[in-house]
């Protein structure tokens, strides 16, 4: 296939969007700059979006203000209905949604179909919940008054989002943000802003009004500086590196903002003697290879007590041996090109380094261009540069333990803590470690912890405020605590 035939597998072609959108209308940059979106299988021109002025992204800003009182004064069971529209909308379009998401960041159809599902729960989740934003009726210490606490819409929000799962990181803020009755500008990655653009069409299409959800696309430095400046914006959601949410709380902190920072992660898995061996390679397959290793809670580091140690290395290592890397829009291709060159440099540069401190490859092996193998290495030293840094792609490397102190240790030598997986039978185990390793998230026997109906958070440098369930709503609303005397 030739890149407009990849490009024509988007087959309702108004979710293949060139412009930006913003208070209800399309638009290209006022000076006609842009930038290409390309895939990643191929480095073939997918489309251009515009590189906004600072203007058109302040006009954004405005229209969410102006936006705001009309939408947060609607009964959130009427904005429940917009996005149950938009739902209908998402999954109508599920085989063109997953193609697009393919096509931009290069993951397996399938897996771009599980993120359409999962983006599109955040959706579902949220057109209900907000009818449940219940407040309190405190009672009152001295006579003659009333006090209640109601939960009020935070106004306007910006997020900004990760290439990596490009639909679902933005709905799981756009939509308890809109169920709130907060109005939001996004900005979507740059390698992948077209999963973005297709939402803000079906949006639209639902009627979500004008101004309600902007998507502004350019220079991020700009567009991040306008949105933490902004006395207008109450609170950015970002998910990204640790180095940029830093940035971003430091330039918030002159306009004391709410902010949500879901950031990096350096994820361990424990594999104790005791692990049931199926569920425990089962575990690391997902944990590790789920999004060609390009997630945020990928395990990052594989601990595997001594007594299980060969026998998990041996069946995990024909598992990763199996796996075919390929093209994404494949429908059996299991890993597809990791996002860019430089991606692929750096799984090389942490295999190399596990390698020259004495690691040896059961599966896979050096990467080239932006197709890197899935690989299996053991016998990683407790130091290695992939137990320190995300490698983000993959390489799955395993290091042996042999007391459950040691992998504990081992397990919070880190500065981040966003998930951790332990795989065990014995209860006492696996209720020790999910209270010792610090993390914000704790996957037992499975690798697949994500989903719309659970808080997603982290701990330490991985970040601040949850995503999904109850308490994702809550990252949008203010609690407002009115003391009404004489009565
Ligand atoms: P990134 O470089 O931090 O970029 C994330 C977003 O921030 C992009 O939209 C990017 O825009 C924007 N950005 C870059 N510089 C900025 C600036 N100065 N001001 C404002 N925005 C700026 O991260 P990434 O490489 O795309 O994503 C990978 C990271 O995200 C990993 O560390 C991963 O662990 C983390 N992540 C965390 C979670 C979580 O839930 N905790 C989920 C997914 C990913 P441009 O694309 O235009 O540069």
């Amino acid at each position: 296939m030739d890149q407009s035939q990849r490009n024509a597998v988007i087959q309702y072609k108004p979710l293949l969007r060139a412009s930006a959108y913003i208070d209800g209308a399309w638009m290209d940059a006022s000076d006609g700059k842009a930038i290409d979106v390309t895939d990643p299988f191929t480095g073939g021109l997918i489309s251009t979006i515009p590189s906004l002025s600072q203007a058109q992204v302040q006009a954004a800003i405005n229209a969410a203000e102006r936006a705001f009182p009309a939408w947060s004064r609607q009964p959130a069971r009427e904005r429940g209905k917009v996005l149950r529209r938009l739902l209908d909308l998402i999954l109508r379009h599920r085989d063109d949604l997953a193609r697009l998401i393919t096509l931009e960041n290069g993951k397996p159809l399938k897996e771009a179909y599980g993120e359409v599902d999962y983006g599109a729960g955040f959706v579902e989740v949220y057109a209900e919940e907000a009818t449940r934003a219940l407040g309190e009726i405190i009672p009152a210490p001295v006579p003659g008054r009333k006090l209640y606490a109601e939960k009020e819409a935070l106004g306007v929000c910006a997020a900004i989002t990760p290439w990596n799962f490009p639909l679902a990181m933005l709905t799981r803020k756009f939509a308890p943000a809109l169920a709130a009755g907060c109005t939001m500008v996004a900005k979507p990655a740059s390698q992948t802003p077209l999963a973005a653009l297709a939402l803000a069409q079906l949006a639209e299409e639902a009627g979500v009004p004008p101004g309600v959800f902007s998507v502004v696309t350019g220079r991020a430095s700009m567009i991040g500086d306008l949105f933490t400046r902004s006395p207008v914006v109450r609170k950015i959601s970002f998910t990204g590196s640790t180095e940029i949410g830093v940035q971003l709380m430091a330039a918030s902190a002159p306009t004391v903002k709410r902010l949500s920072m879901e950031l990096g992660g350096n994820a361990p898995m424990l594999i104790f003697d005791d692990a049931d061996l199926g569920t425990a390679v089962d575990a690391a397959m997902v944990a590790k290879f789920r999004n060609c290793g390009q997630s945020c809670i990928a395990a990052n580091r594989i601990y595997v007590q001594k007594g299980i140690h060969d026998a998990f290395t041996k069946t995990f290592a024909q598992r990763v041996a199996a796996m075919k890397l390929g093209d994404g829009l494949e429908a059996d291709t299991d890993i597809g090109p990791l996002i860019d060159e430089a991606a692929v440099a750096k799984v090389n540069e942490h295999l190399g380094e596990a390698l020259a401190g004495g690691g040896q490859v059961l599966a896979g092996g050096r990467g080239e261009g932006r197709m890197a193998p899935p690989t299996l290495v053991t016998g990683v030293r407790a130091d290695a540069l992939l137990t320190r840094e995300e490698t983000f792609g993959p390489l799955a490397g395993i290091i042996a333990f042999e007391r459950y102190d040691e992998a504990i240790r081992l397990a919070n030598d880190t500065p981040f803590g966003l998930a951790s997986y332990v795989c065990a039978t014995n209860v006492e185990t696996i209720h020790k470690a999910s209270r010792d390793i610090e993390s914000g998230m704790v996957g037992v026997n499975t690798g697949l912890i994500s989903t719309p109906y659970a808080p997603f958070g982290g701990v330490k440098l991985s970040g601040i405020g949850k995503e999904g369930s109850a308490h994702g709503l809550d990252e949008y609303l203010n609690l407002k605590y009115v003391c009404h005397a004489g009565l």
